[in-house]
C-alpha cells in the first residue's frame, strides 16, 4: 500500500488510533512501538474492536486487514505529512524550552474567535503527537496550530518538515534540557531549527523584539515584530504586578495569566491574530477568556493570603522568572520550590544560584525540596530538605496574612502536593 493509498482509506475512516483501549469503531490502529510495549501484539485485539486497518511492522502480527510496513512510526508520519499537504491550510508551528503549550492555547483562543482551529491537545509535542495533531485536522479546518517539543539536536527540523508551518514562533531559549541539547548554545542552536525551516521555505516568523536571541537567531527571515511600542505591532504591557495588563492601540486587555514571563505569549497570540485580520474587539475577548490549567500560572485566593500555583514545570530560566514575580507581588513572601530536573552537568551551580538570587531579591522564606537544593548551602531564612517527605515532616508553620506563596518545581517533584498541608 503506497502513502497515497493509506491516505485515501484514511479519509475515509474514523481517524487513527494508537491505543486499542480508546479505539473508536472504523480507525486505522498504527502498532507503535515503546520501550516497554509492542503495539503489535495488540494488533489483532484493534481489528477485533472495529478497527477498519492495522499498521504494523513485525511478520507475525499480520492478519486479514493489516498492512506490514518497515516501521510503522516512519509510516505514521508520513501519512501526517502527506495529510498536511492534502488539507493546505495554514499552520503556525510553536517550539521554545518554556511557554510553548500556554502560548499555543492563547494563539487557539484568538484565532478560534473567528476560525475553524485546531490545535494540539494537550501537550502532544513530539514525534508521535506532532502527526497525531496533523492527523485531526480535516477539511473544515481553516488554521492549524501545531505545538513542537524536543530535547536533542534535530528533533525541530524533524517536526518542521513534517507539519511544514507557514508561520512560526520561538517562547523563549531557557536552560532546559541542557543535557540533550549540549548546553545552553545547544538549546539555541535546536530551537533554531524552526527558523532555519521557516528561512529556507520562505515563511513567516513572529519576533518578539525585545528577546535578543530571537532577533539574533531569525535574522534574513521575513518578521512580524512584536513586544514594545515601537514594533509593527505596538503591543506592551502595560501593568505586570497581578493579572498581566496589556495595551495595543488605546486598548488595555486583562488577562488572567501572572507573571511577567507570560507577556509575549499573550503578545504572540495578539500579533497573530492580528495577521490574521481578527478584530481587537474578538482579540480582546479570546484573550481574556482564557484560564490556564494544569497547576500552569494559577492564582489561589486564600482568604488571608495568596498563592501562586507554579507547579507544572521548573528549569533555572523559568524559576528565576517567578521569583522575580513573586517579589514584584510585596513584601512578604514564601517560596515553595522543588528541584529543577534535566539540568546536566551544571545542576549543582544552578540550584545555587536560585537560592542566591532568592536571597538577593529578599523573598522572606524559602523551602527548597529535593536531592540538589537538599545539598545546596541556603542563606538565613531558607531551609532545605533533600526530599519530600523531610520537609512534610518538618514544616508545621501557618502562612502569615498579606503573604504571597509561590509553589514550582520540576513536574516530578509534584509540587502542587503542598497544597493539603497549607489548607490547613
Ligand atoms: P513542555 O516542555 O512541558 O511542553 P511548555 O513549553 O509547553 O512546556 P508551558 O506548559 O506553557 O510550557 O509552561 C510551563 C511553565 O513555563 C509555566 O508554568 C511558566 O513557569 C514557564 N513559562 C511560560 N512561558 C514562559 C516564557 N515565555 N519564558 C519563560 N518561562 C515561561
Ligand atoms: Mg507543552
Amino acid at each position: 500500500m503506497t502513502i497515497a493509498e493509506l491516505h485515501f482509506h484514511f479519509l475515509n475512516s474514523n481517524g487513527v488510533c494508537t491505543d486499542t483501549r480508546s479505539l473508536e469503531e472504523n480507525q486505522i490502529y498504527f502498532a507503535l512501538k515503546g520501550e516497554n510495549f509492542n503495539g503489535n501484539k495488540f494488533a489483532q485485539q484493534a481489528l477485533k474492536s472495529g478497527a477498519s486497518l492495522a499498521i504494523v511492522d513485525e511478520k507475525e502480527y499480520v492478519t486479514d486487514r493489516s498492512v506490514l510496513v518497515d516501521d510503522v512510526l516512519t509510516t505514521l508520519q508520513q501519512l501526517a505529512n502527506y495529510h498536511r499537504n492534502y488539507l493546505d491550510l495554514p499552520i503556525i508551528g510553536i517550539t521554545g524550552s518554556n511557554g510553548k503549550t500556554t502560548t499555543k492555547e492563547l494563539i487557539y483562543a484568538v484565532l478560534s474567535e473567528q476560525y475553524n482551529v485546531i490545535a494540539t491537545k494537550g501537550n502532544l509535542n513530539n514525534h508521535i503527537g506532532v502527526p497525531l495533531t496533523l492527523l485531526t485536522m480535516d477539511d473544515s479546518t481553516e488554521i492549524g496550530i501545531v505545538e513542537m517539543g524536543a530535547n536533542h539536536q534535530g528533533e525541530i527540523k524533524m517536526l518542521s518538515e513534517i507539519a511544514q508551518p507557514n508561520f512560526g514562533y520561538i517562547t523563549n531559549f531557557g536552560k532546559a534540557h541542557l543535557e540533550g541539547f549540549g548546553g545552553f548554545e545547544g538549546v539555541i542552536k535546536g530551537k533554531s531549527e524552526l527558523y532555519n525551516y521557516l528561512r529556507e521555505n520562505n515563511e513567516l516568523v513572529f519576533i518578539n523584539d525585545q528577546d535578543e536571541i530571537q532577533v539574533r537567531q531569525s535574522a534574513n527571515i521575513v518578521s512580524k515584530t512584536f513586544g514594545s511600542s515601537q514594533s509593527e505591532y505596538p503591543v506592551y504591557l502595560e501593568d505586570g504586578s497581578g493579572n498581566l495588563k496589556i495595551t495595543v492601540g488605546g486598548t488595555t486587555i486583562t488577562s488572567n495569566l501572572i507573571g511577567t514571563y507570560n507577556f509575549s505569549n499573550i503578545a504572540v497570540a495578539m500579533a497573530m491574530g492580528n495577521h490574521f485580520d481578527v478584530p481587537l474587539t474578538h482579540i480582546k475577548n479570546g484573550i481574556e477568556k482564557y484560564v490556564p490549567s494544569n497547576n500552569r500560572s494559577q492564582i489561589i485566593d486564600k482568604d488571608t493570603y495568596k498563592i501562586i500555583l507554579d507547579a507544572y514545570n521548573a528549569n533555572p530560566t523559568s524559576m528565576a522568572a517567578a521569583l522575580k514575580n513573586l517579589q514584584a507581588t510585596g513584601t512578604n513572601t514564601i517560596a515553595f520550590i522543588g528541584d529543577m530536573f534535566e539540568v546536566g552537568e551544571t545542576s549543582k551551580t544552578e540550584h545555587q544560584a536560585i537560592l542566591d538570587l532568592a536571597h538577593n531579591l529578599n523573598i522572606s522564606q524559602v523551602y527548597a525540596i529535593g536531592p540538589d537544593f537538599g545539598t545546596s548551602s541556603p542563606h538565613p531564612m531558607q531551609k532545605v530538605y533533600e526530599s519530600y517527605d523531610a520537609f512534610a515532616k518538618a514544616y508545621s508553620k501557618q502562612i502569615p496574612v498579606d503573604t504571597t506563596v509561590l509553589i514550582k518545581g520540576s513536574r516530578g517533584m509534584k509540587m502542587e502536593r503542598i497544597l493539603e498541608p497549607l489548607s490547613f
